[in-house]
């Protein structure tokens, strides 16, 4: 089946009256072979479906559509509504659009099926949203991988490993028990209007959780943990009850700081606190 002719997406915008607004994160992407690069990254998605935040004028909609995916987009800004009918229309039965605050909907009740995660995410939702996935009570989740923009600097912090100074909480709640890769660097130049820094996307598949770790306590110390990083253990944990005890039950020495710990520690001592 040949794909449906769709406008180029400038036009898409000058025709809808769709400039990209500041306070909804609003930086688009209009190059269709980068988009079709983006879209890859999860994997084949034929009759797949797809969960989209923020699809603005529909870029990486359509790439998504191209490929196959059955694609629900949850999307703020009203203004792109009729554009993204238009897309609908194109591609009859793949997409369908939800208007509204992507950080107010529970995914789970759109869904009866796997879905995979794909989003040039607003840059101002963008770390709650991610981290509202990863602690998910549901393991593995119901989404099957997610592959998401962010600012280069944040996406470093999420695969970042212990000792670099991009190593913290979002790295462990991030490695924990789903495996985070760098899939692709994306210059501000492909974006208009042009954000201020460089971009990257994160390609994160669920692993299997390690027994007996609740995510609310490891969440808890790495708070802590991170919150004082440049002091040792013994102090910036000393008001987090039961971690002292944890570090000198599982041998590991409370001068050390916190982003000397590797993961597997981190869920050690979240394990051994927990048994209290
Ligand atoms: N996907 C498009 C692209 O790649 O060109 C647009 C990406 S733009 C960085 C982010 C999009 O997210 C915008 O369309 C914006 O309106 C939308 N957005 C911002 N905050 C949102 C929220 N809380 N829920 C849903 N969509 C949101």
């Amino acid at each position: 089946m040949s794909d449906p002719y769709l406008p180029p997406l400038r036009e898409v915008i000058a025709r809808h009256g769709l400039q990209a607004t500041k306070a909804l994160g609003q930086n688009f992407l209009f190059d269709e072979q980068l988009l079709t690069r983006i879209a890859a990254i999860p994997g084949n998605l034929r009759d797949k479906a797809v969960l989209e935040i923020g699809p603005g004028p529909g870029g990486l909609t359509r790439a998504l559509l191209r490929a196959g995916a059955r694609v629900t987009a949850i999307e703020m800004d009203r203004r792109c509504l009729p554009a993204l009918a238009e897309l609908a229309e194109a591609f009859p039965g793949q997409l369908t659009v939800i208007e509204g605050d992507a950080l107010k909907f529970d995914p789970a009740l759109l869904f009866t099926e796997p879905y995979a995660i794909v989003a040039n995410l607003p840059y101002n939702v963008g770390t709650a949203l991610f981290t509202g996935w990863l602690a998910g009570e549901q393991w593995p989740p119901q989404w099957s991988s997610l592959t998401l923009m962010f600012q280069q600097e944040v996406a470093q912090r999420v695969v970042a490993e212990p000792g670099s100074s991009s190593y913290g909480r979002l790295a462990v709640l991030a490695q924990w028990r789903s495996t985070p890769k760098l899939a692709m660097k994306v210059h501000r130049s492909a974006f208009t209007p042009p954000p201020k820094v460089m971009s990257a996307i994160i390609h994160v598949v669920p692993g299997v959780a390690p027994a007996g770790v609740s995510m609310r306590k490891l969440e808890r110390l790495t708070e802590t943990a991170f919150g004082q990083r440049r002091k040792m253990l013994r102090q910036s944990l000393k008001g987090l009850p039961g971690a002292l005890d944890a570090l000198a039950a599982l041998g590991i020495d409370e001068q050390r700081r916190a982003e000397t710990l590797s993961v597997a520690e981190f869920v050690s001592v979240a394990r051994e606190m927990g048994r209290k």
